[in-house]
């Protein structure tokens, strides 16, 4: 079955024909894997496309799609251990846990991503001060690989290929399944509070201040300069200690209706959503009890809204500076977005804590993470994106491979140097579209 139109992620940038490969049945591995990754250009698993960019891609490759392994193989009561296997999504976690009383221990800001898609992007949360990253809580899982070895992975079993495979991109070799501690709660609710800040000192302050508590991020306005600079609104919370109802959040009803032209989406929009977005919390300082949905999904609340930004698509830029130069670093990059004129209105800014990641190529590191959505005009956009990236390595940080699609090989060999120890691991018939260009000769 060939992949028509091509295969997009996300962000609907890069579009890349791709053969598409549904995997339905684990008897079918290893052979699959190894018929498929012999084939013309090599082969990867991937999930539900939700990366932005090209961590999901194979130019002219074979992508072996795991969604339709999204079976449960077994539940622990007692200890909240959930084996399932790695097609499963988060949103099909949580319509089987949440009424048995459990959440996720660590979710992104979107339900619509495999087990199998956060283990190999280790992905993180707004409570990664706290939790850490989503690998921290997978005590085990299989990888299959293309020579046909199956491998039990975890701390202290191939405790090297359990590191090399969370965050690993999925060029290890096929997560099959996965166990995943989950977090017993007592109500589908969640204690929330948004307070009004201004600048990134006021963040700083307040992220200092919320250490205790579990989820902490924050929207910012990156178009506004002189006094309303850095505005933003920090939202935080817990999960309610009042029992309460365990059912899931109610699904997604809207769906965005066409490709919305190219000029929707221009600077005085954003700008106009900025402000209506800052002054919707009318106070200073709001509490509510908010169902999960809307606190960690807001997103979700319209399927497919990359369509907003028309078929050129979208690209995130998101980075992570250590402490160190996190304060400078932050004011420097909203100062070069504020000037270019071009708009982001999905900005998020956020703190890592120091909790470890078990995996070799994480992204997360103690400091400051802002994530910033821009649409793609090319010749506009991209060299905003340079300028970004090489002042986030100056900074001595790095950028998320799930949301990117620009990084040079330089780039990323300099910030992930890990990346040689990690070449040891890698399954020599996997492959994406962005290993090829990060690891290409410059
Ligand atoms: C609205 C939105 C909000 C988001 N918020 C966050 C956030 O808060 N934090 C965050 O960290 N990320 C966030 N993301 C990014 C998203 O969580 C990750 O890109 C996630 O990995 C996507 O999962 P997926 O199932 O769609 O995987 P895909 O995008 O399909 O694939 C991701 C990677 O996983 C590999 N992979 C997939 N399945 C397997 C398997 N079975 N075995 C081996 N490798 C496999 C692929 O090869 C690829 O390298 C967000 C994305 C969106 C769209």
């Amino acid at each position: 079955m060939t992949g028509k139109p091509p295969f997009e992620p996300w962000g609907r940038y890069p579009k890349y024909n791709a053969n598409v490969v549904p995997l339905q049945w684990q008897s079918d591995f290893p052979a699959i894997v190894s018929r498929y990754g012999g084939m013309h250009n090599g082969a990867l698993a991937v999930g539900m496309g939700r990366s932005y960019g090209d961590v999901c891609l194979l130019k002219d490759g074979n992508l072996m799609v795991t969604t339709g392994m999204n079976r449960i193989l077994g539940w622990d009561p007692e200890t909240g251990i959930l084996t399932a296997e790695a097609g499963m999504t988060l949103a099909q976690i949580l319509d089987f846990c949440v009424p048995r009383g459990y959440f996720l221990p660590v979710t992104p800001g979107t339900k619509y991503v495999t087990l199998g898609g956060a283990i190999a992007n280790d992905i993180h949360g707004k409570n990664h001060h706290v939790a850490g990253t989503f690998g921290c809580h997978v005590p085990e899982f299989e990888l299959v690989r293309s020579d046909g070895t199956h491998l039990r992975c975890s701390a202290t079993e191939n405790p090297d290929w359990y590191a090399a495979t969370i965050g690993g991109l999925g060029l290890t070799g096929v997560i099959t399944w996965a166990k995943l501690k989950m977090k017993p709660i007592v109500s589908r609710k969640i204690d929330y509070e948004g307070i009004q800040f201004h600048g990134v000192d006021e963040f700083l302050a307040l992220t200092e201040a919320s250490k205790h508590v579990e989820y902490t991020v924050s929207w910012i306005d990156c178009s506004s300069t002189g006094k309303n600079f850095a505005r933003g609104v920090f939202m935080q919370g817990d999960h309610t200690r009042n029992p309460g109802e365990l059912k899931p959040s109610p699904e997604p009803k809207l769906i965005f209706p066409i490709e919305a032209p190219g000029f929707m989406l221009n600077s005085a929009s954003v700008a106009a959503f900025n402000t209506v977005f800052f002054h919707k919390q009318m106070k200073k300082r709001v509490t509510a009890l908010q169902d999960y949905e809307p606190f960690f999904y807001p997103l979700d609340k319209v399927l497919k809204w990359n369509r907003m930004y028309g078929t050129s698509g979208l690209l995130q830029f998101q980075y992570a500076i250590p402490w160190e130069h996190a304060r400078e670093g932050t004011i420097a990059i909203l100062n070069e977005v504020a000037k270019s004129g071009l708009a982001s209105f999905l900005a998020v800014l956020k703190a890592f804590g120091d909790v470890p990641s078990p995996g070799l190529l994480s992204f997360p590191q103690p400091g400051i993470t802002l994530a910033l959505d821009f649409p793609i005009k090319p010749g506009k956009s991209f060299p905003l994106f340079d300028r970004l990236a090489q002042m986030t390595l100056e900074f001595g940080g790095k950028l998320y491979p799930a949301k990117d699609a620009r990084m040079t090989a330089t780039q990323y060999q300099k910030s992930y140097p890990e990346w040689q120890q990690f070449l040891r691991y890698k399954d020599p018939l996997l492959s994406s579209s962005f290993w090829e260009r990060v690891t290409r000769e410059e």
